[in-house]
């Protein structure tokens, strides 16, 4: 029996005259048995990268997916076009177990989507060992990463895949790519030897805005009626409680919105999901808790009412709007509370040390994207290792330049302020103390006699807080845990010993007040 080639499968069974981008050469590359690191964006066409090897190849491949939820949705879709699939996962009763179980020796089936716990017990192995297994694909191999954030220590043990199967062709496909998970994913599954094909993580489409926080919800009204009327979209938001009152509120502002969380029961956030993916112009609100593996094509945008964790979950959250290549829009909010709330969740939070260690370089990353005054895309593509030299002209800065101005002057002010109030308050007290607004317990710790009291008394509370978030996103100011007291960081002292200048962007929602910067 000869092979079909790849080509001729792609027509067959899927019915699309030709690959896109790099998936010829994946393709080529696993069926003639080599190893593949696959970094593609979602959307990105990763399944047909092993799907057709798995019908060229003779003997069953194997998909390992976290996704557990999903998979009898891919494997109805691989039936529908007469590929011999199935699934092992815990959801299935015993006796369709043993009729997949004895498809995978028998060798009638092309494709075993196989969840990674069920993999890993030996009865699987057992099976898997006296099959002929044409290939494996580990998807979402990000998971693999402790760098990422959908960590399963399930994947670490997939490692042995290598040892096991020493003749079977692995493949590790995620839209997840920075290079700290890159290099996790080739040493934790053994991938020394993979052809690495890196896809661009560009999404032309997707114009990236970021605006600060005021009235949110009346920003978000805004942003809706204004640009993406009766459209489908997900809306973001931190906590359970946040996304319970956005959809109410949305609802009543007469938009079809639907909450989606953990703490919701399965049956309602199923309904809420299929609501969302078979109806037109439904909007969800939801938690990180939603999302991973939707492939709803005409998502017009994605709205975060709080700061992601990481240029990561940024990244691929908003990557769930425009997949079918039309105009999109990620928009998020951000204000100084930000920065603070998500230092606290790490510190208070249960990690090890190096893990926090880690949280914090990621949410210093993603400060600095809302921060900067610069291209967004190109910000984001060079976080995964993509450099670009050309401003893109669809995101906020390239189609509306902030303005920035010489704010070494105030930046100094601010510190010293911190500085000679020793370190201990929060924002609004070392505002007050610059503006010369002392109450009488500033006055009773003899701060009104200060020579930074009442020194910064030309700008606004508002431009104080816009330059206070700016220099903690830049990492001239640290917020201590307990109290949100605000302290200086190591990086500040050139500033303050008067050999660096500082150029900060003016806040586009403070449009009146820029005139009162004066520059020196
Ligand atoms: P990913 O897993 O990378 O997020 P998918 O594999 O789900 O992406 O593919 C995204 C969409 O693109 C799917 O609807 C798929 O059918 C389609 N697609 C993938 N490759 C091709 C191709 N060569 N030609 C046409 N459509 C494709
Ligand atoms: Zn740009």
């Amino acid at each position: 029996m000869s092979q079909p080639t790849a080509q001729s499968v792609l027509a067959s069974v899927f019915g699309y005259d030709a690959f896109r981008g790099q998936q010829a050469d994946i393709i080529d590359h696993v069926v003639a048995g080599g190893d593949a690191l696959v970094l593609m964006p979602t959307g990105g066409g990763k399944s047909l990268c092993y799907q057709i090897p798995a019908l060229v190849r003779p003997g069953v491949a194997v998909v390992v997916s976290p996704l557990i939820a999903l998979m009898a949705d891919q494997v109805a879709a691989l039936q529908q076009l007469g590929v011999a699939a199935a699934y092992l996962n815990s959801t299935l009763d015993a006796e369709s177990q043993t009729a997949i179980e004895r498809d995978v020796a028998n060798g009638t089936l092309d494709i075993v989507y196989i969840a990674p716990e069920r993999l890993l017990q030996p009865r699987t192995l057992n099976l898997l060992q006296r099959a002929s297994v044409s290939l494996f694909a580990i998807d979402e191999a990000h998971c693999v990463s402790q760098w990422g954030h959908d960590f399963r220590p399930e994947y670490r043990q997939l490692a042995m895949l290598a040892e096991q199967f020493p003749n079977v062709p692995r493949m590790a496909l995620t839209a997840t790519a920075d290079l700290p998970t890159r290099a996790e994913i080739v040493e934790r599954l053994g991938l020394e030897n993979a052809a690495h094909y890196l896809h661009s993580f560009d999404r032309p489409n997707i114009q990236y805005r970021v605006a600060e926080r005021g009235n949110a919800k009346q920003q978000l009204a805004d942003f809706i009626d204004r640009e993406h009327p009766g459209q489908a979209g997900i809306v973001y938001c931190l906590s359970r409680r946040k996304v319970e009152d956005t959809a109410e509120w949305m609802t009543q502002a007469g938009h079809t919105a639907l909450p989606y969380h953990a703490g919701l029961s399965p049956a309602m956030r199923a309904h809420h999901q299929s609501r969302f993916l078979r109806e037109e112009g439904v909007i969800i609100c939801a938690t990180v808790a939603f999302g991973m593996g939707i492939d709803k094509p005409d998502v017009r945008f994605v709205a975060h009412l709080d700061l992601p964790a990481s240029i990561e979950a940024y990244y691929q959250e908003t990557g769930r709007a425009g997949r079918d290549g039309e105009p999109a829009t990620a928009w998020m909010l951000y204000g100084l509370g930000d920065a603070v709330q998500r230092r606290r969740m790490i510190e208070q939070g249960a990690a090890v040390e190096d893990r926090k260690r880690v949280e914090r370089a990621k949410l210093d990353a993603m400060l600095a994207y809302c921060e900067i005054a610069s291209c967004r895309r190109v910000n984001l593509l060079g976080y995964f290792g993509e450099d670009r030299d050309t401003a893109c002209g669809n995101c906020d800065t390239c189609l509306n330049p902030p303005e920035t101005y010489d704010a070494t002057r105030y930046a100094r002010i601010a510190l010293s302020a911190i500085y000679r109030t020793g370190q201990r308050f929060g924002t609004g007290y070392v505002i007050d103390h610059l503006r010369g607004a002392h109450s009488d317990r500033a006055r009773e710790l003899g701060h009104d006699a200060l020579s930074t009291a009442g020194i910064g008394d030309d700008l606004s509370a508002k431009q104080w807080r816009s330059i206070i978030r700016q220099l903690i996103a830049l990492g001239y100011i640290r917020v201590e845990q307990a109290y949100g007291g605000l302290q200086l960081a190591p990086g500040c002292r050139a500033l303050l010993r008067g050999e660096q200048t500082l150029e900060l962007r003016v806040d586009r929602s403070g449009k009146r007040s820029r005139r009162a910067i004066k520059k020196e």
